[in-house]
């Protein structure tokens, strides 16, 4: 789970926003942020997913390996594959020689 006191922080959210975006009585939000409460099951879902919805994502992104690198959010731990997509082009081996051929005898003449 994200530890919310430095996470409200960077996003520059105080509990009582925090309560409020959560629609959940302050007293407990202030339970999970300063006395380490952990939230019920169904709670844990509603807060992942407003953390996920109002982070300011920082993203580092793994070494690329493969046509997706891994990327982690180092604010709030949210997982996030990235497309390396340069990696996916690949000519024919099979083109055409001569049409290759032509267009670059043009453009050396020219
Ligand atoms: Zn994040």
């Amino acid at each position: 789970m994200v530890d919310l006191k430095p996470w409200l922080t960077v996003q520059g959210l105080t509990v009582r926003d925090f309560a409020l975006g959560l629609d959940i009585p302050l007293s407990t939000a202030q339970g999970w942020v300063y006395q380490g409460v952990v939230p019920s099951i169904e709670n844990q879902g509603k807060l992942t997913e407003y953390v996920h919805a109002h982070c300011a994502h920082h993203w580092v992104i793994a070494v690329p390996n493969g046509p997706i690198s891994e990327g982690v959010c180092q604010r709030c731990g949210h997982q996030k594959g990235f497309q390396n997509s340069m990696q996916e082009i690949r000519w024919p081996s099979n083109k055409a020689p001569n049409a290759t051929d032509s267009a670059v005898q043009s453009k050396s003449a020219a």
